[in-house]
């Protein structure tokens, strides 16, 4: 015991994101940013927040960018600048983050699930029949950092004549047939979550548009529904991007395409050295660039594996363990259990290995190595 103890040390505690790391390498700039607003004191509106504004649209190829208080924020915030409200249907998959839902309830409308694809995407096939005259909005989710097949789900939203808002709070920088996400629907959400491929160094979120009226309701709800001060013309929120947030997002902006790089390597090392297991990483369609937000495999006994690896210092996840309609918030909703059985299944096997731009190859094969002793022999975790 004491034996294995010395060696875990040795080679250290694998975390899931290190981003500690990230900060170590990039401190100088950082620190500079950061000052620089302490020193200016316009901590609310300040002129980082318009730059940053600029220069993430400009990185999407897109006209607007609004930020705000955070990822969920924006879902909601661009669901009502889209003009959903009491009593509308928006259309998402069954496996996402929960904040999908809830920005949706908490605007009065209801989420309608649709069951995921073997990418745990939503099953664009499935959409059609999920629609009623009551839907107003379909939410294509890029789960992981991987592009929902949006050339059909797209054709179905005009068919219906229903808005897209993409969840694009896991892609910053993934692409779908060489055009970045956020710009196919009308409006899409950003999370600068700290953990996120573009992370803030607290809560933040962006709504993102080519439309200028979206954009400009979204300024209006962000902001006390002033657009000068003290002349209120809606009822709306205090919900805005903090201007050191902003300033800290400008500096992490300009490596983002290199940090998905990196991402993209390690999520090809990971590739080849799972090959040689029993287990196999969930498929990805491969339509342009994944952003590997999160690398995700699939093993059958789950929680198993995540003991087993924790025992070997390695830290993972499970994105996500329960479906929206199997969670306590949604009980009232008295969707059974068997409803979308693709979700269900995949709640119970996904695991998420590290995954960060500063992973070590060792550190990969440190991973891959305990997977091998424990889930390798394809009878699950002893
Ligand atoms: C992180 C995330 C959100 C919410 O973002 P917050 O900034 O945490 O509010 C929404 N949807 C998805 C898919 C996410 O991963």
């Amino acid at each position: 015991m004491a034996k294995r103890a010395v060696a875990e040390v040795e080679v250290g505690e694998i975390p899931f994101v290190d981003l500690k790391a990230q900060y170590r390498l990039h401190r100088d700039v950082l620190l500079h940013a950061v000052e620089a607003v302490l020193e200016g004191a316009n901590f609310i509106m300040g002129p980082d927040l318009q730059a940053f504004e600029q220069e993430f649209a400009d990185y999407l190829g897109l006209q607007y960018c609004v930020g705000v208080g955070s990822g969920t924020a924006a879902l909601r915030l661009g669901l009502e600048a889209l003009g959903i409200g009491k009593g509308d249907e928006v259309i998402i998959p069954a496996n996402t983050y929960i904040a999908s839902a809830f920005a949706i309830s908490q605007l009065g409308a209801t989420p309608v699930l649709v069951d995921v694809d073997e990418q745990h995407l939503i099953d664009t096939d499935l959409i059609e029949a999920a629609m009623t005259s009551r839907t107003k909005a379909i939410m294509p989710v890029h789960l992981y950092g991987q592009a929902v097949d949006l050339d059909p789900l797209m054709r179905t939203a005009r068919n219906y004549g229903v808005r897209v808002i993409e969840d694009a709070c896991q892609a910053h920088g993934a692409r779908y047939r060489g055009q970045r996400l956020g710009a196919f629907g009308d409006v899409a959400a950003f999370s600068f979550y700290p953990g996120k491929n573009l992370g803030a160094y607290g809560d933040g979120g962006a709504v993102v548009t080519a439309d200028a009226e979206i954009a400009d309701r979204v300024r209006l709800l962000r902001d006390f529904g002033q657009r000068r001060k003290y002349e209120h013309l809606i009822i709306a929120d205090n919900c805005r991007l903090d201007t050191i947030q902003a300033a800290v997002l400008r500096v992490k902006l300009r490596y983002l395409d290199g940090w998905n790089e990196r991402r993209r390597a390690a999520a090809r090392s990971y590739d080849e050295r799972l090959s040689a297991l029993d287990v196999s990483p969930a498929p990805c369609r491969d339509v342009g660039g994944h952003a590997y937000h999160l690398y995700v495999i699939r093993v059958p006994r789950r929680d198993a594996a995540i003991e087993a690896l924790a025992r070997d210092g390695i830290q993972t996840g499970a994105h996500y363990p329960v479906p929206i309609h199997l969670q306590p918030a949604y009980a009232f909703r008295r969707i059974k259990a068997g409803r979308y059985p693709r979700a269900e299944k995949a709640a119970g096997e996904v695991l998420s290995l590290p995954m960060f731009p500063e992973i070590q190859e060792g550190q990969i094969e440190r991973v891959v190595a305990s997977l091998g002793r424990h889930i390798g022999n394809g009878r699950g975790a002893d």
